[in-house]
């Protein structure tokens, strides 16, 4: 399962990415019922590009397989992480073990993290919790799930039932990517001529998503001289993945590409500014998906070597083969 490939696309990302999932979802069997929940896009699509970091959080508190399954339960003591048939409770192992393997986590360098979703101890969200009658709601959020997004803040995690929309699936990777390039960056010594080069690469990204942060965050490198570079780069960094993190939506790529559009004025004849401008609209009605458009637009930017869209890591934030774009 494990591949190692680096990349050197326009994504930019100099090192392997690292995912950390849940072990389940590679077809290891680790579940309760001594079953898997292989994912496909996880194992087939996503699995040449990364490298995994399985982790299957009730087998590491020592629980066996096949084993009773596990709920979560409100009690007046909060969320409680129980056995119900024997009445076992694992919470305090589980908690215990959490914190400890998220802050484990915090130190491994991952780009991103696939979580099982529905599960007392991995889900991210509506998983259910029964109250005292048994009556379950579906709006509770696993306990390791819980330990590994408090002290991951900025690490891109989805869980796999939600990668199955291609918009969420798209955003997610484009994450993941963006974390990687984000944190090869902040790495090491950096200028502030090379923070403003940064930001400038990623302009046209950052404005498909929240263009209210690009603008943020260009205040911020504007007035960067002289602050203290940790605090610097913390900023950057949370406001850069508070942005991705919007969904870049039909309205907002089609204002990016009639942005791009504005730099072809001098070089593209009128019968192909029509045909651009026709794909660009044809996109905006639903008609054509965004690689339409963009596979124009990159031919033209090679064609007439536009150096500033050459640099936009816009143009190819992940590998082509994921064929994200393909479906929004
Ligand atoms: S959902 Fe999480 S705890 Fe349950 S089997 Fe999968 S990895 Fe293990």
């Amino acid at each position: 399962m494990k591949t190692q490939r680096g990349h050197t696309g326009r994504q930019g990302t100099e090192n392997p990415l690292r995912i950390g999932v849940s072990a389940c979802l590679l077809g290891e069997e680790v579940r309760f019922d001594g079953g898997h929940k292989r994912d496909s896009f996880v194992t087939e699509v996503l699995a040449p590009f990364v490298t995994f970091v399985p982790v299957c959080p009730e087998v590491e508190i020592g629980l066996g397989i096949p084993r009773e399954t596990l709920r979560l339960v409100r009690s007046d003591d909060g969320l409680r992480l129980l056995m119900p048939r024997s009445g076992r409770d694992l919470t305090e192992a589980m908690s215990r073990y959490a914190a400890a393997k998220a802050a484990e986590i915090a130190g491994m360098d991952l780009s991103g993290y696939v979580l099982k979703k529905d599960s007392p101890s991995c889900g991210m969200e509506r998983v259910r919790a029964y109250d005292r009658n048994g009556v379950p709601t579906k709006s509770a959020r696993g306990l390791f799930a819980e330990a590994l997004l408090a002290a991951n803040s900025l690490l891109p995690v989805e869980e796999e039932g939600r990668l199955r929309d291609p918009w969420l699936r798209e955003n997610f990777i484009e994450r993941v990517f963006a974390f990687r390039r984000l944190k090869d960056f902040f790495a090491g010594p950096f200028t502030l001529g090379d923070l403003v080069a940064f930001h400038s690469r990623e302009k046209l990204l950052l404005l498909a998503h929240e263009p209210a942060v690009y603008e943020e965050l260009g205040r911020l490198v504007a007035h960067a001289k002289g602050q203290p570079r940790n605090g610097l780069a913390r900023t950057y960094q949370g406001g850069f993945m508070a942005g991705m993190a919007k969904i870049a939506t039909t309205r907002k790529q089609t204002n990016v590409l009639q942005h791009m559009q504005g730099y072809f004025k001098k070089v593209l004849n009128g019968a192909e500014k029509a045909e651009l401008a026709a794909l660009i609209q044809d996109y905006r009605a639903g008609l054509v998906p965004l690689v339409v458009p963009l596979t124009l637009i990159r031919h033209y930017v090679r064609m007439h070597g536009v150096e500033y869209l050459q640099g936009q890591t816009y143009l190819e934030p992940h590998p082509k083969e994921l064929m994200l774009r393909n479906h929004v």
